[in-house]
């Protein structure tokens, strides 16, 4: 019997082995903030609380914790691509107040940063020690992620990713004991999330999902929930940018963000990711939007590569899969763009050409920053894919 060959769907064959791993204990709804102190009590009695300068007090959810945990203490200085000297000042603080856990709330920079700090609280040396796979050999304390956008998934991955003041450059501490013991989810949490910001972090999913479809490590079970969350952030992330308060949309967007976050626990990044930081980090644009401009050139590259994975992509936005799949998929983007009334052009949100050589010649002269991506990649192509991105096409 032949299986029905549908491009809405990826029909590969299964590859022989693959490894599909993410311990967190997920909890999700309305309301379910307020149930922190249980999980918290089952991990320890001292928690130390991690959160940004502003919007964890803003919102509420500070003075909420606090309400619920009788012994926790506060590190509030979490700033955005937070660096290694802010891991380090608050894992100090952790040792010497004796905590035993740790509870992220806010975005992607608070929950980096105390899984920084779970990890140093536990092992001699400092973040520059421990970058890269391997480190942390005494393993982490307890954490429980509580996110704030929606997101970077970072509630249920392994990863902690920082600014390493020294290179100047974003690099990544990977360790199985980094993944969160308990990641609490609720769509409230995100209902203030200025409409910027909302629009970035929603860009960050989707990117986040295609790239872990394309990856070279992506996987059966991740690339089924990369497809979900495609689907879920080409209907809701507009509706959540008009409307704030729309509930479901929130919700919705907050769950694809979770999804996505299980997809690059096992797939990685790729490209996309490893020039985009280089937009955040020289040019000042937010994360996910810096990885958003870069989507439509690499995947009309990677429609070359692997046309069936980018055809199901292009069916989870909207497009005609049955089209030629590189016009196909960048004409699904820019319609995206066009409706969250974004410029999809680079040069509209500050990069300027002559910084583009440099970023190609950097990024092209360190393979591990695109490990996972397919094809062959040259310094010529990096730059090509920038001056598209640049231009907006
Ligand atoms: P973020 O840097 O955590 O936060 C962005 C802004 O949103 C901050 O000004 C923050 O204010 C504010 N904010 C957060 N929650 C809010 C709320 N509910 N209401 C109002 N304002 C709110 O942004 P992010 O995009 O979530 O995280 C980006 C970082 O995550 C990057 O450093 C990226 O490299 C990293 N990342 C990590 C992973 C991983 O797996 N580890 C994956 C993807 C990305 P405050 O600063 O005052 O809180």
């Amino acid at each position: 019997m032949s299986l029905p060959h549908s491009k809405n769907a990826l029909s590969d064959p299964l590859p022989g082995a693959f490894e599909y791993h993410v311990p967190t204990r997920i909890v999700f709804g309305s309301g379910c903030f307020d149930s922190l102190a249980g999980y918290s009590h089952a991990l320890g009695h001292r928690p130390l609380i991690v959160t940004g300068k502003n919007s964890a007090r803003r919102i509420g959810a500070l003075d909420r914790a606090l309400a619920q945990l009788d012994h926790a203490s506060v590190f509030d200085a979490v700033e955005e691509n937070p660096g290694t000297s802010t891991c380090e000042h608050a894992a100090d603080l952790c040792r010497q107040l004796g905590c035993d856990h740790v509870i992220a709330i806010g975005g992607g920079s608070p929950i980096d940063v105390a899984k920084a700090v779970a990890g140093l609280a536990l092992n001699e040396g400092a973040c520059a020690d421990h970058f890269g796979s391997g480190g942390l050999a005494k393993g982490a304390m307890p954490l429980i992620a509580v996110p704030t956008t929606a997101g970077t998934g970072s509630e249920v991955t392994p990863y902690s990713v920082l600014v390493d003041e020294a290179s100047g450059t974003k690099r990544t501490i990977t360790s199985k004991a980094l993944f969160p013991k308990v990641a609490i989810l609720d769509p409230g949490l995100t209902k203030h999330l200025p409409r910027s910001v909302t629009i970035h972090t929603g860009l960050d999913v989707l990117s986040q999902a295609m790239e872990g479809i394309v990856s070279k490590k992506s996987t059966p079970l991740g690339d089924a929930l990369a497809l979900d969350a495609c689907r879920r952030v080409r209907t809701y992330l507009p509706h959540a940018a008009r409307d704030g308060e729309d509930t479901v949309a929130r919700a919705e967007m907050l769950y694809a963000s979770m999804l996505s976050g299980c997809v690059i626990a096992q797939a990685g990044t790729t490209l996309v990711h490893g020039m985009g930081y280089y937009y955040t980090l020289e040019c000042g644009v937010a994360h996910g939007l810096a990885n958003g401009l870069l989507l439509a050139p690499l995947f009309r590259y990677n429609a070359q590569h692997a046309p069936e994975r980018v055809a199901a992509m292009v069916a989870a936005l909207g497009g005609n899969p049955s089209g030629e799949l590189g016009l196909e998929i960048t004409a699904c983007l820019h319609r995206l763009f066009a409706e969250l009334e974004m410029s999809p052009a680079a040069a509209d949100h500050g990069v300027r050409p002559d910084q583009l050589e440099r970023f190609a010649r950097d990024v092209g002269s360190d393979p591990y920053r695109f490990r996972n991506q397919i094809g062959e990649i040259t310094e010529r192509l990096i730059c090509e894919f920038y001056e598209s991105s640049l231009q907006g096409n």
